[in-house]
């Protein structure tokens, strides 16, 4: 039966790719990533020759329906994100459901798990983490005041992702709306200048802005009664 692989990628350092995933992606008959030059260096860090396709949020339907073909034929397919587990912030859940609707029980989706940075942060943040609520990305303009407003009635752990380029600005949302709450901001996870900044939303501000606001960044939130 035919094979999709869902692929997890590392997120930094890549002593983090499985045995398995490196034997998948080096097996498949096609890799199918978000960006072909960003998994290109991946795979050639790795010494795998694989073909690869884009497949990333703006793709047709028309797309996926070459891709399901192929899947018909008996090929077996990986899909990757550019870094971390497909499917998490990240695309990959569409055109899975396109392929389970289009081939149903012929077809087998198969997780090769391994590193997100929702759970990268999460494991390291020694808050409770047996109920927590992830909201990938705040938006950016329209629904981001109510997204921090949301936030302080959510009373256990919560996880955010947020791009560099507006890392402060959360942080002054959560000065205004949580300024009690104790909070970890991971940044680098796994690479080079990793960091780890722990404090209420304040205290980490103060912190951060003494340092490089560079890289990439979980937020991860206590529960209001720790
Ligand atoms: N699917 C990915 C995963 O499983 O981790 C997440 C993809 S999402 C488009 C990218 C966001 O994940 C970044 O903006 C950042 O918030 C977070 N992220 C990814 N790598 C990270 C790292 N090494 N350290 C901290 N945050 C990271």
């Amino acid at each position: 039966m035919p094979t999709l692989y869902v692929v997890a990628t590392p997120i930094g350092n890549l002593e983090d790719l499985s045995n398995r995933a490196r034997r998948v992606l080096g097996s498949v008959d096609l890799v199918l990533c978000e960006d072909t030059r960003v998994t290109g260096k991946l795979l050639s860090a790795l010494g795998i020759r694989a073909s690869m396709q884009a497949l990333h949020q703006h793709s047709t339907s028309a797309r996926h329906a070459r891709y399901i073909e192929l899947l018909r034929e008996g090929k077996n397919l990986a899909l990757v994100s550019d870094a971390g587990t497909p499917n998490i912030s990240d695309p990959g859940g569409r055109f899975i459901a396109d392929a389970i609707s289009a081939l149903g029980d012929d077809l087998k989706v198969a997780p090769i798990p391994g590193v997100s940075a929702l759970t990268a942060a999460l494991s390291i943040s020694a808050f409770p983490a047996d109920v927590f609520t992830f909201l990938g990305f705040p938006p950016h303009k329209k629904g981001r005041k109510s997204f921090f407003d949301r936030l302080e009635r959510i009373e256990h752990t919560i996880v955010f992702y947020e791009s560099v380029h507006r890392a402060q600005k959360a942080l002054a949302e959560l000065v205004r709306v949580m300024p009690s709450r104790q909070l970890l901001l991971a940044r680098e996870l796994t690479k080079l200048h990793e960091t780890l900044y722990r404090g209420t939303p304040a205290e980490v501000t103060a912190v951060l802005e003494a340092d490089t606001i560079k890289g990439e960044f979980v937020f991860v939130i206590a529960p209001k009664k720790l």
